[in-house]
């Protein structure tokens, strides 16, 4: 028996939000939701205007996109740039504080990407949705959640 694997590649922001232009970083996208909102006579998106690193977003998969959920409690999430190392939400504006925070990525990263990778895209989500609040507090992941970032369970 033949056995084929069917990869279904994990999507950062460029893959997840068809544009004109590729959107290849955060500041490609405020471009795009600026001229969305042009359209309808609505303001620019806020910019940033410093960074608060003892702040984190957490990256996450979401029906095989990579977003990581508003820090500041607002209820927005992003897309994430490939390789990103810092967050902005122009929901809230960081919280109306003007600030980007720290981008964490998962430990095991590369082999979570595998494993998840392996899985329809209907089923990739990281961590399990019980996980979800602790990876956020820094309390850690279920065994199963470890397990596929690769990690000792
Ligand atoms: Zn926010
Ligand atoms: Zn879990």
């Amino acid at each position: 028996m033949v056995n084929v694997v069917v990869r279904a590649p994990l999507r950062f922001l460029d893959q997840a939000i068809f544009a004109p232009r590729p959107l290849t970083s955060w500041e490609a996208y405020w471009a795009l939701a600026d001229s969305r909102k042009a359209m309808t006579g609505q303001p620019p998106v806020p910019r940033p205007t410093g960074h608060n690193p003892t702040i984190s977003a957490w990256a996450r998969v979401d029906d095989g996109r990579w977003i990581a959920d508003c820090p500041h409690g607002c209820g927005a999430a992003f897309n994430l740039p490939a390789n990103s190392t810092w967050f902005w939400c122009t929901e809230c504006a960081g919280g109306g504080q003007g600030h980007t925070v720290a981008l964490v990525w998962p430990e095991g990263a590369e082999r979570l990407t595998v494993n998840l990778e392996s899985l329809p895209t209907t089923l990739q989500f990281w961590p399990c949705a019980a996980c979800r609040p602790h990876l956020a507090d820094g309390a850690g992941v279920c065994p199963s959640c470890r397990g596929m970032q690769g990690l000792e369970v």
